[in-house]
């Protein structure tokens, strides 16, 4: 099986606030996204990593070291950042796969139950069902509560057998459909994704105070398992 790994890093990060978007703010003292390149290169089924960084930095980004790794610009929303990725790769993979660059924590026993179900169905993701009660507001009131039964958190690798995302991505292209993650866009034409268990640990980076939990319990969290 020869498996792509496409990341999206082009975020502006303005939900975090500061000059460096979260993207590239250190975990285990380099930057996320270059940790997150890491680890994935460690599989031995991932065959190329294509990066999409914002067009500014796609000029001083240093090459990874080793052919495995592309980078390319990104795009104004997260989708269209996946699409130049995926445009990039080529078309000599078996399985794609699409993590966010601000999820440093996924665990590579979570990410090859992930491939195994998307090449048996089609596209698969992990996520965790909500715990919180979800409350639907109007002006800063309560209007409903929503019924959690069925919902569940999404979060990345988000993994696909390559046709399957390349006519998801055209199809919603030709739409004009942008998706907030991959595997939505996938369902919505008709696609068997298939929900793995997520992993609390695999946050998305998101605020300043996840960052400092990512790097506080850094060891706990990176462990394989
Ligand atoms: O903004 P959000 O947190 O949903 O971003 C998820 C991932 O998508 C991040 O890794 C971010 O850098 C990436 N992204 C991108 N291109 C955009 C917007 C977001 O690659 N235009």
């Amino acid at each position: 099986m020869s498996v792509l790994v496409i990341i999206p890093a082009a975020g502006s990060g303005t939900r975090f606030g500061g000059d460096i978007p979260k993207q590239f703010q250190p975990i285990a003292g380099k930057p996320m996204v270059q940790y997150v390149v890491e680890r994935f290169l460690l599989s031995g089924l991932v065959e190329r990593i294509v990066v999409a960084v914002s067009e500014a930095l796609l000029t001083t980004v240093r090459q990874a070291p080793g052919d495995r790794v592309q980078f390319v610009a990104g795009g104004e929303t997260r989708q269209q950042s996946v699409m130049n990725a995926f445009k990039a790769a080529g078309e000599d993979f078996d399985v794609v796969a699409v993590h966010d660059a601000v999820r440093p924590f996924f665990r590579m026993p979570t990410f090859e139950a992930l491939l195994d179900a998307a090449r048996e169905f089609g596209g698969a993701l992990p996520a965790l069902p909500l715990i919180d009660t979800i409350h639907a507001t109007r002006d800063g009131r309560l209007a409903a509560t929503v019924d959690r039964t069925n919902l569940v958190a999404a979060q990345t690798p988000q993994v696909f057998r390559y046709d399957v995302l390349r006519d998801a991505l055209e199809r919603a292209i030709a739409e004009g459909f942008d998706g907030t993650d991959e595997a939505g866009v996938a369902a919505r034409y008709g696609y068997d994704v298939r929900v793995v268990a997520g992993d609390p640990h695999n946050i998305k980076i998101t605020r300043p105070e996840d960052l400092a939990l990512a790097q506080t319990h850094f060891e706990e969290w990176s462990s394989e398992g």
